[in-house]
């Protein structure tokens, strides 16, 4: 079973925290219909994503919803028909993120590392099994190096063979 990897965009993907525009950053103005957004991209991000394509299988789990196939797929170079989690209740909860419950039914038993900038300490102890990674990102800076380095050692430390959901009796 391949293993999913769950995108976040507003900071891992738009470090919308970082004052200056960051080095391999490009600055995108998208417009659709009245609305306008400012977004910083980096165009190396979408090359590491496809490559690691090759082991995950991407997921967008943005508040972007399904406007992140159509509006910022195009701008990374992925594919326009990427699986999308959607978020029926955004309200905030006591702890953690408001995504953990949606995220935890859209992922079922299925391995998964999971980026964003907007999870803490009670996401990473609800998603604490061993086929699990919740991996946070620093708005400030996006993904880095470092994040993606993370990503693929998790996954090459793992085997998924023995991850299939076991069939109904
Ligand atoms: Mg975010």
């Amino acid at each position: 079973m391949r293993p999913l990897l769950l995108l976040d965009f507003d900071g891992p993907l738009n470090p919308y925290r970082s004052r200056e525009t960051p080095p391999g950053y490009v600055r995108h103005e998208i417009v659709e219909g009245e609305r306008t957004w400012e977004v910083r991209i980096n165009p190396q991000h979408g090359v590491e994503l496809k490559a690691l394509a090759g082991t995950f299988d991407l997921v967008w789990a943005t508040s972007w919803e399904h406007g992140a196939n159509r509006l910022l797929s195009p701008l990374l170079g992925l594919p326009s028909d990427l699986p999308t989690i959607l978020w029926p209740d955004r309200t905030p909860v006591r702890r953690g993120s408001w995504k953990t419950p949606y995220v935890a039914d859209w992922v079922g038993n299925r391995p998964f590392v999971w980026i964003d900038d907007d999870v803490d300490s009670d996401d990473v102890r609800f998603f604490r099994r061993d086929h699990q990674l919740v991996h946070q990102v620093d708005p400030r800076t996006g993904l880095t190096a470092t994040d993606f380095a993370a990503i693929r050692a998790w996954a090459d430390g793992k085997s998924f063979a023995d991850k299939e959901i076991p069939p109904h009796p």
